[in-house]
C-alpha cells in the first residue's frame, strides 16, 4: 500500500494522473454497474419466502437442502442460520482440498456435531496439488494471470459433487454462501456481461461459450496447458458455478439458492456466531476472510503483482461503497490484514515449489 495512490472514496488504486479527481479513475467508483451490484440491500421477506419454498420442496424427502460448506467464515455462519434459525433439515457437504487448513477440518467436525447435522465430506480430484503446482510453475515463467485461476480449477469440481450428492439423497435444493462484497473487478477470469440477470440460462449459455473461446486462445498461447485441458474445460465451463448450463441440464429438478443474495451479510453478527460455535482461526491468518484456503495467499500475491491491488482491497472497497464500513476503518484494517507470508510459503510448499517462487513485494 505504501507508494500507491488510492481512490479518495474507496481504497482501490487509481492512475496517478495529476489533473484528475481520483474517484474518476477508480474502476469501482466509476462503474455504475458494479455499484448497483454491491448496493442491493438485504431483503428479509424475500429470504423467508425462499426458505419456505425450500421447505415445501423438501416435504416428503428426508432432507430439505444440501449446504455447500467450505468450513470458512461465511458458509459456517450460513449453515448455523439455516439449521438453528430457519429449522431446515440440512445435509452439509464439506469440500476438502489439499489447501484446507487442519483447524478448518477440526472446526467442521466439531460444529457438525454441535448442530447435530448430517455431514458428508468430499475431496477435490487427487491431482489437485499437481495441477496447482503445474499452473504456478507456468505462471512463474509466463506471468499469464489466467494461470492463477486455472491453478484453482480442481475446486470447481466441488460444484459437480454438491449436485451429485443432492441427487443421490433426493434433495431438491443446494444452498451456496457466496457474498456480493467479494466481487473482484477485472480479475483475469471475469467475463463481463452487463445484464440485469447475470445468471439466466441465456446469459450462462453466452458466458460458457465466451469461456470456451477464451480457453482456445489460452491453449494456443500456452500449448503446455494442453496436458490438463480436460480438467480446465470441465472446471471453467461445465462446473464453473452452480448456474452453469451443464449443471442445469444434468440436474433439472434441483434448485440452487444463494443465501447472501437476500440475507444480510454482517461481519459482527457472523463473528459472534463463529465464537459461539467454537470456530478456530487457522494459524498464520490475520483475518477471517478466506481462512479456509491457504492457496488464497498465492492468488492474492499474484493478483497484487498483476493488478496492483489485493482481494482485501477490492472487498473493503465494496464494503465502503455499500455503507458497511468507513474508509478509515478499511485503511486501518488493510494495515494489519496484508497477505500472510507463512500461508504463502505453506501454499508454495504444498505445490512443490520453492518458498520464494512467488514473492511478496510491496
Ligand atoms: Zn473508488
Amino acid at each position: 500500500m505504501t507508494n500507491q495512490k488510492i481512490c479518495n472514496t474507496c481504497v482501490l488504486p487509481v492512475d496517478a494522473s495529476p489533473n484528475s479527481i481520483d474517484s474518476e479513475n477508480c474502476r469501482l467508483c466509476n462503474s455504475p454497474d458494479l455499484l448497483k451490484h454491491i448496493n442491493i440491500k438485504p431483503d428479509n421477506d424475500k429470504l423467508l419466502q425462499m426458505i419456505e419454498q425450500i421447505r415445501r420442496k423438501g416435504k416428503d424427502q428426508p432432507y430439505d437442502c444440501v449446504v455447500a460448506w467450505s468450513g470458512g467464515r461465511d458458509s459456517t455462519f450460513m449453515l448455523h442460520q439455516l439449521v438453528v434459525k430457519h429449522n431446515l433439515r440440512c445435509v452439509a457437504v464439506f469440500g476438502r482440498t489439499p489447501f484446507t487448513p487442519i483447524e478448518i477440518v477440526n472446526s467442521v467436525h466439531s460444529i457438525a456435531e454441535k448442530l447435530k447435522i448430517r455431514l458428508i465430506e468430499i475431496e477435490t480430484p487427487s491431482n489437485h496439488k499437481e495441477i496447482a503446482g503445474y499452473c504456478l510453475k507456468e505462471y512463474t515463467k509466463t506471468h499469464l494471470p489466467i494461470l492463477i485461476n486455472l491453478a484453482c480449477a480442481s475446486c470447481k469440481f466441488v460444484n459437480k459433487s454438491l449436485f451429485k450428492q443432492a441427487d443421490k439423497l433426493s434433495v431438491k435444493t443446494v444452498i451456496y454462501g457466496g457474498n456480493r462484497y467479494e466481487y473482484f473487478p477485472s480479475g483475469p477470469a471475469s467475463i463481463d456481461i452487463n445484464s440485469e440477470n447475470r445468471y439466466s440460462f441465456f446469459n450462462m449459455v453466452r458466458d460458457n461459450i465466451a469461456r470456451l473461446i477464451k480457453g482456445f486462445g489460452i491453449i494456443v498461447a500456452s500449448p503446455a496447458l494442453l496436458k490438463y485441458c480436460l480438467t480446465f474445460f470441465k472446471a471453467s465451463v461445465l462446473y464453473i458455478n452452480q448456474y452453469s448450463v451443464y449443471l442445469r441440464l444434468r440436474y433439472p429438478n434441483i434448485d440452487r439458492f444463494d443465501y447472501y443474495h437476500h440475507a444480510d451479510w454482517d461481519e459482527n453478527s457472523i463473528h459472534a456466531i463463529l465464537k459461539e460455535l467454537g470456530w478456530q482461526l487457522p494459524a498464520g491468518c490475520n483475518s477471517t476472510w478466506r481462512a479456509d484456503c491457504v492457496f488464497e495467499a498465492v492468488k492474492n500475491t499474484a493478483f497484487k503483482q498483476q493488478l496492483g491491488f489485493t482481494y482485501a482491497q477490492a472487498m473493503y472497497s465494496n464494503l465502503i461503497r455499500s455503507g458497511k464500513i468507513t474508509r478509515s476503518e478499511a485503511l486501518a484494517r488493510l494495515e494489519k490484514e496484508g497477505i500472510s507470508e507463512p500461508r504463502l510459503k505453506e501454499a508454495l510448499r504444498l505445490c512443490g515449489l520453492p518458498e520464494n517462487a512467488i514473492e511478496l513485494k510491496d
